[in-house]
């Protein structure tokens, strides 16, 4: 780490504005420390050459008085989002080498404010995972390691990479997305923060679709106030995605600090669940305490239909990516085997192209989407889907906001769970129900296990009321007073 890198975004673009540094400085700064940190496996594409282009027309507009409102900052980009003119490949063979001819609505809009791209990030194949195990290009390794310890642990998936360059100082924050946990997980087993906002708050378009109907933008960055600075770049009405709000964008910087005095919060009872770790169950019981110092009221409240949730969108999910990975046939993007009939280029291409978790939520969604099964499986979960939505109606009838831990355990090794699919989605029991319901949340750093891996609390708020959440985040963090840093071995 130096100087510059070690800033927070909101440091950063204070010293920015004030010419205290350039945005060339601090962008070659962040380039050395990414050079100096390739053993992390964070980024799968560095674009040094563009970078240095976007910082020095940040320095022209900051010398003109023309500054947006992320001038200058150097951030990374997960590689799920296409970037017009540079490789963006979901972390699959199958897109080859895909150039997209266009941008992502939301990395457009990080532009428009005056962001600058370091690179692309690490990140599950089509962002199905909870390790990075599933990447192409290798998983990424967490910067923080467990004392004493020289194993090599997950950052969490499937924004592995956005999670791990934050939490390494590599970037000053970076986009993610969040189908079932992607943003919160990683940043819970790397002591960063992320927020899943509401679903449609940010625009799909652009982003390489896993589930539509779950997909969404967020970012993962060092401190409460960094995710709201970037997700109000990020947010906002797109008419080129027909599921993007509407609404207007808040300025979610202004919940950060306030009090939050007199706001209920429920604690759901059935998050309690077998065989979690009594250090996540103390650091639950610790942000309560924290709440009711800060001048909540704390109640407990029932999500009845919460262990309905991982089978529900585990059938969902896939269901939706057999769909939309059915475009990938070596046609139109990135690689093709050629053989001698079309329909055995379809086939060599897809057996080459994919790896095997994204085969087998293929099978898994083609199955559940197949005449005679399709009202078992798939109707199924769309109703338990209905029913979780309405058990959070319902408890947001009498409170403001959720607390819960965001994953059942810290960071785990690389290998663990790899084996064992059933045991890797457990990862994301306590995530998934949001997806579903389309609620946003937010996980932070709380504090560190007993070998000193960092372990996150999730909020979860009222449809468009990430405001609220930004305001509990902001007294969470603030009592919490998490300062430990990955001791650096890379
Ligand atoms: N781990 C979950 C899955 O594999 C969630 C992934 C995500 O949010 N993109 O589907």
């Amino acid at each position: 780490m130096n100087a510059l890198t070690g800033l927070t975004l909101k440091a950063a673009l204070e010293g920015l504005r004030s010419r205290r540094f350039s945005a060339e400085e601090i962008t070659r700064a962040h380039l050395d420390a990414i050079e100096s940190a390739r053993a992390l496996n964070a980024f799968v594409l560095e674009t040094p050459d563009k970078a240095l282009d976007m910082a020095r027309a940040s320095d022209a507009r900051i010398a003109a008085g023309d500054a947006g409102a992320l001038e200058g900052a150097p951030i990374g980009v997960k590689d799920l989002f296409c970037t017009r003119g540079v490789r963006s490949t979901a972390a699959s063979r199958v897109l080859g080498n895909f150039i997209p001819p266009y941008e992502s609505t939301v990395t457009a809009n990080l532009w428009r404010d005056g962001a600058v791209m370091l690179g692309k990030l690490n990140m599950d194949e089509f962002a199905m995972g909870s390790s990075n195990e599933t990447s192409a290009f290798g998983p990424v390794i967490n910067p923080w390691r467990s004392a004493g310890s020289n194993q090599q642990l997950t950052p969490g998936g499937s924004s592995g990479g956005s999670a791990a360059a934050v939490a390494a100082d590599l970037v000053l924050g970076a986009t993610a997305t969040d189908t079932g946990g992607s943003i919160r997980q990683p940043a819970s087993l790397t002591g960063t923060v992320g927020i899943k906002p509401t679903y449609g708050r940010c625009s799909r378009w652009g982003v390489v679709a896993f589930a539509s109907s779950l997909d969404q933008a967020g970012p993962i960055a060092r401190t409460v106030e960094d995710a709201a600075i970037l997700l109000r770049s990020m947010s906002g009405h797109d008419e080129k995605d027909s599921t993007s709000l509407p609404n207007e964008v808040p300025d979610f910087q202004s919940f950060v600090g306030r009090s939050p005095k007199g706001l209920r919060i429920g604690v759901p009872k059935e998050y309690r669940v077998d065989g979690m770790p009594p250090e996540i169950e103390s650091l639950w019981a610790q942000g309560v305490a924290w709440l009711k110092d800060a001048g909540c009221e704390v109640v407990e409240v029932s999500l009845p239909h919460t262990r309905y949730a991982l089978p529900a969108y585990y059938i969902i999910a896939p269901a939706e990516a057999s769909s939309n990975l059915a475009r990938y046939d070596g046609m139109r993007y990135g690689l093709r085997v050629d053989a001698p009939t079309l329909n055995e280029v379809y086939e060599s291409t897809r057996a080459a192209g994919f790896g095997d978790e994204v085969k087998r939520r293929i099978l898994i969604g083609t199955y559940v989407l197949s005449a005679g099964y399709y009202d078992a499986y798939y109707l199924k979960a769309q109703k338990v889907r209905r029913r979780i939505a309405d058990d959070f109606d319902q408890a947001f009838g009498s409170v403001d906001a959720l607390l819960t831990p965001t994953a059942p355990s810290a960071a785990f090794g690389l290998g663990e769970n790899s084996s064992d699919p059933v045991a890797m989605y457990l990862n994301d029991i306590f995530t998934v129900t949001v997806n579903l319901a389309g609620l946003p949340a937010l996980s932070l750093p709380g504090g560190v296990d007993a070998k000193g891996l960092p372990l996150g609390l999730q909020l979860i708020g009222r449809a468009l009321d990430e405001g609220t959440l930004f305001t509990l985040a902001g007294a969470l963090e603030q009592a919490a007073d998490f300062k430990a840093r990955p001791a650096r071995w890379w």
